[in-house]
């Protein structure tokens, strides 16, 4: 008979994940697996707001596929997935299709405007390098053109939403405005970064006492919050909050929600915001054979309420959705995905954090610290040594 077919759509941080433990796990022509990505490098999207603002480079925040995968054992191929023929066990590719026994969803989320007017047309928002080029850019941009007309409003930059990726790209814009402004002879007190989120809090869900804490250093920064306090609509010009108070503004960056992908939507299986109700083997319900992970899924713990989607979960999902996969394929007995959590670190810029790990709070200086060592573990699961020393930042 012909071997089982394995495809695995997004190599994200799930979809890496399950590509490099399949190697482990399968011996040698034993599953033809195959994994496929709209770019042919991975990028590190937990480090996405740091080319976004400018403080780093974007080859920090990214990593050739051919790198991180055995090319002898996973065909890697590039290309933007259109659709999922489920009946037909069939994925259509831009160019061409393919057939899979055994199908893994890691396509990862796409941002949720809640129907927000304008904002899908007018805001930028934190997801892919290409999207974070064009922030970075767009911020050089508005100082230069304020050099030349004048318009005050062009120093005013919206974060539409304070979770954690609103909160890290704001940090790194009031790090790094001051020294554009140096650039481009502007008065740093000219410049305004405003805060919007519609949610009682910043960082809803994150311990109360590390919240006041971070909005502490970052009003400190010079970072204006307003906190409860909803975007109606957005305008090329800038936003509408709360009862229709108008913040005119160069740039508007939207974090404030994400959802699954429309892909998975439009494939027929049943989705809350476009993600799917994993079961507690990571596959979509009724489709034995399909796998849901990341930001694809939605996965509920004990108390039946979900996971937030996160790159630590995509994770430990990658690594339990390549075993059921494996033990599907041996006829053993698949295993029951268990998150373990590892604690919750948030950057608020140069030198400062805030982070919860095993109940205890650490900020300041320890806490960025911890910052550096996640990302610094991660680059070393998935590229070992060679990549810590390639793309790790140590100061
Ligand atoms: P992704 O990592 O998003 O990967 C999906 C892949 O699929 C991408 O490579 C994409 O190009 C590809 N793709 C999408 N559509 C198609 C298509 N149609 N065809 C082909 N390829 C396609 N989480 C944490 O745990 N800790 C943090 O500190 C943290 N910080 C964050 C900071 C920022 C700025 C952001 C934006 C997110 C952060 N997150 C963090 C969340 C985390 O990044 C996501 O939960 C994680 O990336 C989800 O992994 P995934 O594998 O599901 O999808």
């Amino acid at each position: 008979g012909s071997i089982p077919k394995i495809v695995i759509l997004g190599a994200g941080y799930g979809g890496i994940l399950t590509a490099q433990n399949l190697q482990k796990a399968l011996r040698h022509k034993e599953a033809e697996v195959t994994l496929v990505n709209r770019h042919d490098y991975h990028y590190i999207t937990t480090h996405l707001h740091m080319p976004a603002a400018g403080t780093d480079s974007i080859e920090h925040a990214r990593v050739s596929i051919s790198g991180l995968i055995d090319g002898s054992r996973v065909d890697f191929v590039k290309s933007t997935v259109q659709a999922i023929k489920l009946d037909e066990k069939k994925v259509i590719l831009d160019q061409g299709s393919l057939d899979f026994d055994y199908l893994v969803l890691g396509l990862g989320g796409e941002p949720e405007t809640f129907g927000i007017p304008g904002m899908l047309e007018n805001a930028l928002t934190i997801r892919s390098i290409n999207s974070v080029r064009l922030i970075r850019d767009h911020i050089s941009y508005q100082l230069a053109m304020y050099k030349n007309d004048g318009n005050p409003a062009r120093l005013t930059f919206v974060v539409g939403g304070a979770g954690f990726t609103g909160i890290e790209f704001v940090a790194e814009l009031a790090d790094r405005l001051p020294i554009l402004c140096r650039e481009y002879d502007i008065h740093p007190q000219d410049i305004k970064i405003i805060n919007v989120e519609a949610a009682p809090t910043a960082l809803p869900g994150f311990d109360p006492e590390l919240v006041e804490y971070a909005m502490d250093v970052l009003k400190g920064k010079g970072v204006t919050f307003r906190i409860g306090v909803p975007i109606k609509e957005c305008l090329a010009d800038g936003v509408i909050i709360g009862e229709g108070e108008k913040i005119p503004a160069g740039m508007v960056v939207w974090t404030g929600g994400i959802r699954g992908n429309h892909v998975i939507e439009e494939a027929g299986l049943e989705v809350m915001r476009g993600r799917v109700k994993a079961d507690e083997y990571l596959r979509a319900p009724g489709h034995d054979h399909v796998y849901v992970i990341g930001d694809n899924s939605v996965f509920m713990n004990p108390e039946g309420r979900p996971y937030p989607p996160t790159a630590q979960i995509a994770m430990q999902q990658g690594a339990v959705c390549a075993r059921n996969i494996a033990a599907a394929i041996h006829g053993k007995e698949p295993q029951k995905f268990k998150f373990s959590n590892k604690g919750t670190v948030a950057s608020l810029g140069r030198g400062e954090a805030v982070a919860v790990v095993g109940g205890r709070k650490i900020k300041g200086w320890v806490a960025a610290q911890l910052k550096k060592i996640v990302d610094i573990r991660y680059l070393f699961i998935i590229g070992g040594i060679p990549l810590v020393l390639k793309k790790g930042r140590f100061f």
